[in-house]
């Protein structure tokens, strides 16, 4: 049988920590679903459509994934998939106060999924989507954070941004 899990997150956007933790899944799982959530309460740069896009468009050449967006729990798009692993990822003790909240919010709402945890790289281990944002907003170097199509459509995205603005 497949060994299979669920990435959820915002990915707003995508990372090269996210790329990380994605390769660090590919060792132990056959296939990965990267869920992409489609976010209410948060402010997200990219709408979903986007967000879904970009982690399609950096993930094309792994073998092993496959990308979905959802809304709603994920333990219930989980059981939908028939997925019993989440899989998250912990950069610094700041995050471990959130993540086990969550999983054992998870695990109350749904006992047979279970949320396993990986650490990134530690080059990686600070970088995180709003930070590169606020950065690149200021005129930032970003290259080693993120792909080069992200800094691409991330850029296109301010310039979209000011455009309208003015
Ligand atoms: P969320 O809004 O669900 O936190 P994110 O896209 O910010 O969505 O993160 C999705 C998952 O990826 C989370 O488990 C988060 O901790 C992890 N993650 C984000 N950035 C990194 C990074 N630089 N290194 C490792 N894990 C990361």
């Amino acid at each position: 049988m497949k060994k299979r899990a669920i990435y959820p997150g915002t990915f707003d956007p995508l990372t090269y920590g996210h790329l990380d933790i994605i390769k660090r899944g590919l060792c132990l799982f056959d296939e990965i679903i990267i869920a992409v959530a489609d976010v209410t309460g948060k402010d997200a740069l990219f709408n979903l459509k986007e967000r879904v896009e970009i982690v399609e468009e950096v993930t094309r050449d792994c073998k092993g994934i496959k990308v979905e967006s959802f809304n709603g729990l994920v333990v219930d798009f989980a059981d939908k998939k028939n997925i019993r692993i989440i899989l998250r990822g912990l950069r610094m003790i700041s995050d471990f106060e959130y993540e086990f909240q969550m999983a054992l919010t998870n695990r109350r709402l749904a006992p047979r999924i279970e949320t396993i945890f990986m650490m990134p790289n530690e080059k990686y281990s600070y970088i995180s989507s709003r930070l590169i944002k606020e950065v690149s907003l200021l005129g930032a170097d970003i290259s080693h954070f993120i792909p080069p199509y992200v800094e691409k459509v991330l850029k296109l995205k301010f310039k979209e941004k000011r455009k309208c603005k003015s």
